[in-house]
């Protein structure tokens, strides 16, 4: 005979229901037994109505009228005209009664433990009736059991303990193992030997089954639900998630009760006895294999082998110096919840004598509270105990697997991920059978830290990148371009998936924690929400995800200041805006601290020489060992463009207005050639070779004649240099004369810093210099007299493009 239990969502809805009858109409299930929950919101609805009629709001009307339309509308979709009266009123007049015992609750302003049961029994009753009415009406030999008659428990209302013994015999009397028809039986309800309702805790149709399953000595017990079997994290919160094809008794016990909710806890006990197995199916992908349950999971290769759950937990701590060395402390503390009815989740290993610490469920909280400080006032008003401690809306997160033991080095994995990704951890337990390892940490990074350790042992080959990039101009179309072409290769080859997860512009953003399509990311983009630089970080904030990168590709100076908060939160900064990395040596030091701090990266190559790896270069030698003595170096593309055009078959003003034509100046150039923008990039050399040096500090040797920098346009500005037209040609004869050209020079030497023109002789590394390239020559210990080059076009959309992207993967090994 065989045992089937249908979930939920599996009865759901007309639709659901009919998938359920398509698998039972089969050869195999000729002779079967179904139980079934209440269709899914129904035992919530119940609870709920129940809720506010013992609190006086006549609202629970509305929620028994919604639960009489949801099945009366099953009924029409499911049913042939011609049945519907008899099913309807058969609905309404055990409403009817339901109605009645909710006025009672209403009326006394109360509700007790043992009506609770009866209300909430009320689900399975309605779907288990349709369903044997479907099934007949479908022509299978169908017929309703009563599980009330045959599964026997104490009166522990809403969680009753079944009376296994009794409960078997009375199901192997009244059941039939030969015949062939199906059986449908309403799940999580009994009763007691008085004949009260009761029921088995929330999730027991499970149990329910479990108990058929034993007592009949079924060659399996299947579970239909909403998903393909037990996974290897709660598919709702991890995406990743798979299915676990085979697992022990054991590891199911433990991830269920670390909140794999797939199946309640207690259902495992009695297959285990008879060596039943599970079979964990999926009503909406009947061909999926799913998951079985045995006493042999062989085969496994991983040693953790799920991980899970419990939500809504609180911390109890009790600390004091009276705690050490006074025997019976503890005894006293857990005697105290116990006699309190407070189920205690979790006891953390404090390794002195000097506190003890649980977890405990949020509801009981307060509870706990009020009585261990009741049981330790003695104690707390001599000070020799502070007062208990409760700390709220936490999670426990478990890796649970049968080999873990047999492991070195697990929990120091688990706690470096979750370190790394900003989750703090509150308290640890690890289970004495070594199958588990838990972590308290706060709700809110729940969603993270699954994500975390999933990837860290699940997922070891791929790693996932949130992007969040700000600014989609020129540089930005180009590195979303690159992303996009990358992507395919970089998860191939690098085992690295690239998502951009936000995007904005100055006027909108736009977010999705599944990736924006960057093919279509601008029509996306124009549809967007109003930008925001503020609301651009509380979003990648709340979506809190793993491997998180800010990066900024504007100039903006507000976003050049939030970086902070970005490393504190562990979100990694890939910039190419210069302001951080030059402004205040006091706002530098705390970003490379904040970075250091949060085991974060901030990366910033593109703020010199564009995509040249001249920063990059520069730590290696730094964190090697090595010291820089002196750079010399030409760092702007625009002004090596505007020198390298100058001859005297132009003036100097119209090169600086094809210069700007051409795009290789900004748009005030006043910016290029006032020099400032080599003193940031000099400056930002000199503080990344370990100097602490302000940009006040550098001397600039201004080559403009005078009042160009003070005017007060960009055409008053060229009209100053149109005037000045011979103060460029007595530079540029000047250098002629002596076989010189002119470059715009950065020195940085033993402390000081420069910038400003210089005539370079014709057997200087600087003089062959073309187009908008830059070159930096690197003098340190080890390279003294031959510097360290590095040569290349050091500006240009395409270049910082993947400048930026390859600091993106460098955040990847950090
Ligand atoms: P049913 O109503 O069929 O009993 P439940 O809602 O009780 O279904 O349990 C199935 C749900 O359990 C899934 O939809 C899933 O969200 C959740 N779940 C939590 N952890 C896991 C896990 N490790 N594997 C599979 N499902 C899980
Ligand atoms: N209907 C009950 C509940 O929602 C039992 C079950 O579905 O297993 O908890
Ligand atoms: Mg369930």
């Amino acid at each position: 005979m065989k045992i089937l239990k249908f979930g939920g969502t599996s009865v759901g809805s007309a639709q659901n229901i009919r998938k359920v009858h398509q698998i039972l109409n089969s050869d195999q299930y000729q002779n079967t037994l179904v139980v079934v929950s209440a269709m899914s919101g129904v035992t919530n609805l119940l609870e709920a109505a129940l809720h506010r009629a013992a609190s006086e709001d006549r609202a629970f009307e509305e929620d028994l009228h919604n639960l009489e339309q949801l099945h009366i509308t099953t009924i029409e979709e499911l049913f042939p005209v011609a049945l519907h009266g008899a099913l309807i009123s058969y609905i309404k007049r055990e409403v009817n009664k339901l109605e009645t015992l909710l006025e009672g609750a209403y009326l006394i302003g109360e509700t007790t433990p043992r009506l609770k049961d009866k209300v909430m029994s009320y689900g399975e009753q309605f779907s288990s009736y349709l369903i044997n009415e479907f099934f007949k009406s479908k022509g299978l030999p169908s017929t309703l059991g009563d599980s009330k008659a045959v599964i026997k428990t104490n009166e522990k209302f809403g969680n009753a303990t079944v009376n296994l013994p009794l409960t078997f015999k009375l199901i192997q009397d009244n059941i039939d193992t030969t015949a062939k028809e199906i059986r449908v039986f309403p799940g999580f309800i009994a009763s007691s030997s008085n004949g009260y309702t009761t029921t088995l805790g929330r999730g027991g149709s499970d149990y329910t089954a479990a108990i058929f399953a034993a007592a009949l000595h079924a060659e399996e017990l299947e579970i239909w639900t909403d998903v393909s079997g037990m996974y290897t994290a709660d598919p709702r919160m991890v995406k990743q998630a798979f299915a676990i094809p085979l697992i022990s008794y054991e590891e199911a016990m433990e991830l269920s009760h670390f909140g794999a909710k797939v199946l309640y806890p207690p259902s495992i006990q009695p297959v285990l006895e008879k060596q039943i197995p599970i079979l964990i199916k999926n009503t909406f992908d009947p061909d999926a294999p799913g998951t079985r349950v045995s006493h042999n999971s062989n085969g496994a290769k991983r040693a953790v082998r799920g991980i899970s759950r419990i939500g809504k937990i609180s911390l109890l701590s009790l600390e004091g110096p009276g705690l050490i060395g006074i025997p019976g402390t503890s005894h006293r503390f857990f005697q105290t919840l116990s006699n309190g009815n407070i189920n205690i989740i979790l006891i953390t290993q404090a390794s002195s004598e000097h506190s003890i610490c649980v977890g405990i469920s949020n509801d009981d909280a307060e509870k706990a509270e009020e009585l261990i400080s009741a049981e330790f006032q003695n104690e707390i008003s001599e000070n020799k105990v502070y007062k208990p401690v409760i700390e709220q809306d936490l999670s426990i997160i478990a890796l649970v697997g049968d080999r873990m033991k047999s492991y070195q080095g697990l929990s120091g994995r688990m706690f470096s991920a979750l370190g790394k990704n900003n989750v703090n951890v509150r308290a640890i337990a690890q289970g004495a059978s070594e199958r588990n390892i838990s972590a308290v940490i706060a709700d809110k990074d729940v969603k993270k830290a699954l994500n975390t350790l999933h990837e860290a042992f699940f997922e070891e080959q791929v790693k996932q990148l949130n992007l969040f990039v700000m600014g989609a101009g020129n540089v930005g179309k180009r590195f979303l371009e690159q992303v996009r072409a990358q992507k395919k290769y970089l998860k191939e080859e690098l085992k690295i998936n690239v998502r951009v997860t936000g995007l904005a512009n100055s006027r909108t953003m736009i977010f999705n924690d599944q990736g924006i399509a960057l093919d279509t990311w601008e029509a996306s983009l124009n549809e967007g929400e109003k930008a925001c630089p503020e609301q651009f970080r509380q979003k990648i904030k709340a979506f809190n995800l793993r491997n998180s990168v800010f990066v900024d590709i504007t100039a903006n100076r507000e976003v050049a200041f939030s970086y902070a908060e970005y490393l504190s939160s562990s979100v990694a900064v890939v910039t190419c805006n210069k302001i951080a990395a030059s402004s205040d040596y006091d706002h530098y030091k705390d970003l490379k601290d904040l970075s250091r701090k949060y085991n974060t990266p901030f990366l910033f190559e593109t703020n010199v020489g564009a995509g040249l790896p001249v920063l990059d270069t520069l730590k290696n030698l730094v964190i090697s060992g090595d010291k820089i003595n002196q750079i010399e170096a030409v760092l702007s593309g625009s002004l090596n463009f505007i020198f390298n055009h100058y001859d005297h078959s132009t003036t100097f003003d119209q090169v600086v207005k094809q210069a700007m034509e051409e795009g290789y100046t900004e748009p005030d150039p006043r910016i290029d050639l006032s020099g400032i923008d080599v003193m940031r990039k000099i400056l930002i050399l000199a503080r990344e070779s370990g100097y602490h040096l302000e940009l006040d500090d550098i001397e600039s040797n201004d080559f403009l004649p005078e009042g160009a920098l003070k005017t007060d346009s960009v055409d008053a500005f060229l009209e100053v240099i149109q005037q000045n037209r011979s103060h460029f040609e007595q530079l540029l004869k000047k250098a002629d004369e002596k076989n010189c050209k002119l470059k715009y020079v950065a020195s940085f030497n033993r402390g000081k810093a420069s910038v400003g023109l210089k005539e370079i002789p014709a057997d200087h590394p600087f003089y062959n210099l073309e187009g908008k390239d830059n070159i930096v020559l690197f003098y340190t210990d080890r390279y003294p007299e031959q510097p360290l080059n590095i040569k290349g076009a050091g500006a240009g959309a395409e270049v910082t493009a993947s400048g930026i992207f390859a600091d993106i993967i460098r955040t990847v090994n950090n």
